[in-house]
């Protein structure tokens, strides 16, 4: 479908009704209990109403389109040099790398993807054969579980799947089973050989928490080899987004991180310029509260229990798509303090909100990050430990 393009220019209360207006479309994930997700592209945003849409690539304004793919909502926005190649058929194409990321790789739903290959040999001893890319980003996991102590544990599956808060349950699973499940995660039982991949103890591999940032990985790489994109916006889901090259008009990208505690406003925005990765892991994404207590999606290896580590959100800004989305799920299990030599070791930053409603920054992005939302306190000082 092709959208109809509507300028919204940017007070920051139409953004967010812009937001919702993407988030009324992509029903799917903004199902009870999930906010639009975590960073939302600030600027022109538009909605999926339909219309013709702007195909002119001498145009001075940029192609705007949104879609889906990965289970959720796709904001793409395209600025072009030449015309040797349509906008639209830019954005068909990243659709489509999202949809084959998903299927062939990583999908544990789709029966013929690599990760369910893996899954369905876990615990018997015969290795899974997977394709190049499959094991180069369990490589990239593997090492981001060692470098996070385990926070981030790709061998997270069964226990992830039996919270299932994508099924909507909203139920405490059987302590017993979840003991059970816990027992049998650790990356160390990953035995990567080349294209075979061998998961020794029945437990299940998940690569949803870098799953979106294996998709924007893959955008940069098809955006380098495309003619004619000067720069681009890609949002995926709002918790992965990648800033591409240039607009060409001087001005930075800016990148809003939206506010945990109420996701259809922004917290506050990012400006950066060039190629960056841009991931959120919130508490606010996914999950359901019982007796006043938030049960969400993001779960702490060693427990088997939701990540209790005093934080809200945090939002990682890194050169690398898929150790961004990665490093975004092991700092908030590490909470602020452990997490910050896990980012100074990628050359990340991090924006970080724990359940004061404080908001700390590392260094590298403090005069790039703009407090937006009354009712939090920017902490500049501590920052800098
Ligand atoms: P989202 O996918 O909503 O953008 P994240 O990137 O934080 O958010 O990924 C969360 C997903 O990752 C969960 O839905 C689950 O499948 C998986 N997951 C949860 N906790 C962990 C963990 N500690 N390590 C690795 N994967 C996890
Ligand atoms: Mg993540």
């Amino acid at each position: 479908m092709r959208n109809r393009r509507v300028k919204i220019r940017a007070t920051m209360r139409e953004l967010a009704v812009a937001a919702l207006l993407i988030c009324a479309v992509a029903f799917s994930s903004c199902t009870a209990g999930s906010g639009v997700a975590g960073v939302a592209e600030e600027g022109e945003v538009n909605t999926a109403a339909g219309g013709a849409a702007n195909t002119s690539a001498e145009s001075a304004a940029p192609y705007e389109e949104v879609g889906f793919a990965m289970g959720t909502v796709v904001n793409q926005t395209i600025y072009m040099r030449g015309e040797n190649l349509s906008p639209a058929a830019i954005t068909a194409e990243i659709i489509g790398i999202l949809e084959n990321v998903e299927s062939k790789w990583l999908s544990w739903r789709v029966e013929d993807s690599d990760i369910a290959a893996i899954n369905e040999s876990a615990g018997t001893g015969v290795p899974a054969r997977v394709a190049d890319e499959t094991a180069a980003y369990i490589e990239d996991a593997l090492r981001i579980a060692e470098d996070s102590g385990g926070a981030f544990d790709p061998t997270i599956g069964k226990l992830s799947r039996l919270w299932d808060f994508d099924g909507g349950k909203n139920k405490i699973p059987d302590s017993a089973e979840i003991k059970r499940l816990a027992k049998d995660v650790g990356y160390a039982g990953i035995r990567l050989d080349g294209r075979s991949v061998l998961l020794e103890k029945a437990s299940g591999i998940d690569l949803g928490a870098a799953g979106k940032g294996i998709g924007c990985d893959e955008i940069e790489a098809y955006l380098n080899e495309a003619d004619g994109v000067k720069g681009a916006l890609v949002n995926v889901g709002g918790s992965s987004i990648l800033t591409y090259g240039e607009k060409g008009t001087g001005e930075p990208w800016k990148v809003a991180v939206l506010d945990p505690r109420d996701p259809s406003g922004f917290l506050g925005a990012i400006s950066l310029d060039g190629t960056h990765h841009v991931s959120t892991s919130g508490d606010y994404e996914r999950y359901f509260e019982i007796d006043g207590k938030r049960y969400h999606h993001i779960l702490d290896p060693k427990t088997g229990y939701p990540a209790d580590s005093g934080l809200m959100s945090v939002t990682v800004v890194a050169k690398d798509g898929a150790d961004c989305d990665a490093l975004s799920t092991a700092c908030f299990v590490l909470g602020y303090e452990k997490a910050l030599p896990l980012l100074a070791k990628y050359g990340a930053e991090g924006i970080f909100v724990d359940t004061d409603r404080r908001v700390f920054l590392t260094e590298g992005i403090r005069d790039r990050f703009t407090l937006i939302a009354d009712g939090y306190d920017l902490e500049r000082e501590e920052g800098t430990k």
